[in-house]
């Protein structure tokens, strides 16, 4: 068997291309700005890519970069200054922040309907309690390429490796949202091949360089790799042995060109919701 190969660069340009559409209808142009503070090369990249992504699908998009030496309290007043700005509709605060800057009082300091990262607390209660809301971007990724693998997700059993609040538990709550049937593994899991060659759809998102071993793959599974590894020779590589497992699994994605690029288009489809949403306009 060979995996067919779920390419999210080509699903994320087309729904890219989608939004774009919906927004020269629009009489106005969804607004994202994207908080970055301090000098994070990696950083730099990320927002340098959603920015240029934004504008190209007609988004007002800008970056507020900030010095590293900003402190906590100037950083929420300028979340709290985009909160109330009527033209902005997206705000996403670039993580990690300085360590003298709390993450979590960055993340709750934003206006829930204009939380296009799916962070704040409320947002992740909603989800968690089944309630529309803004979902985060990766997990609202990975159900679109679950979509674009034919995969039957109704009483399907899903296991999600990892459990941080960015991916693996708000990707548990979409699956069984659709309903999965859903295991949750994390680094205390016992047997954890054992729990993996059980599944029908794969999550990886660990952050553990091709931890996920063809052998552990279930045949036909669907595979969906999130991790972002970086080698010594700056190559990028997944949590899933990639080679292996496209001789086991039905369909997979690859690192690069999988997950990533769904984030970005996944972090528009949440601003322009938001637009929507915020003037009552939410289809
Ligand atoms: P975290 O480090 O916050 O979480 C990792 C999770 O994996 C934890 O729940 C941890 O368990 C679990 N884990 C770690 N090692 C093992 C192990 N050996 N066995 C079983 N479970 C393990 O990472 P994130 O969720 O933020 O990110 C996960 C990966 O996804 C990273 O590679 C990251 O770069 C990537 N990523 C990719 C994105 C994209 O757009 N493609 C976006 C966001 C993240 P425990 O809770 O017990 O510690």
């Amino acid at each position: 068997m060979t995996a067919h190969i779920l390419d999210g660069k080509a699903l994320g340009a087309r729904l890219r291309a989608g939004l774009a559409a919906r927004i020269t209808g629009l009489s106005f142009k969804p607004g994202l700005r994207v908080v970055r503070v301090g000098e994070d090369p990696a950083s730099g990249v990320y927002v340098r890519n959603k920015d240029r992504a934004a504008i190209e699908a007609g988004f007002d998009s800008a970056t507020v970069h900030l010095p590293e030496a900003t402190s906590e309290a100037t950083l929420l007043a300028e979340i709290a200054r985009l909160n109330t700005d009527p033209t902005v509709d997206g705000i996403l605060v670039q993580l990690p922040l300085p360590a003298h800057i709390r993450a979590e009082a960055a993340i709750a300091a934003v206006d829930p309907s204009k939380d296009v990262d799916g962070f704040h607390p409320l947002n992740a209660g909603r989800l968690a309690a089944g309630q529309p809301g803004l979902v985060p971007c990766t997990p609202r990724g990975v159900m679109h390429l679950l979509a674009e693998s034919g995969v039957a997700l109704q009483g399907a059993r899903a296991l999600v490796l990892g459990r941080s609040q960015i991916v693996g538990r708000p990707m548990a709550q979409l699956l069984l949202g659709a309903d999965c049937t859903v295991t949750i593994a994390h680094s205390r899991t016992r047997d954890l091949p054992a729990e993996c060659r059980r599944a029908e759809i794969l999550i990886a998102a660990a952050g553990r360089t091709e931890m996920v071993r063809g052998d552990w793959i279930s045949p036909g599974a669907v595979v969906i790799d999130v991790g972002i590894n970086r080698l010594a020779d700056g190559k990028l590589v997944g949590d899933v042995a990639f080679q292996e497992a496209v001789g086991h699994a039905g369909a997979i994605t690859p690192v690069p060109g999988g997950v990533g690029p769904m984030t970005i288009a996944c972090l528009l489809e949440n601003t322009l919701d938001a637009a929507l949403a915020r003037r009552g306009m939410a289809g």
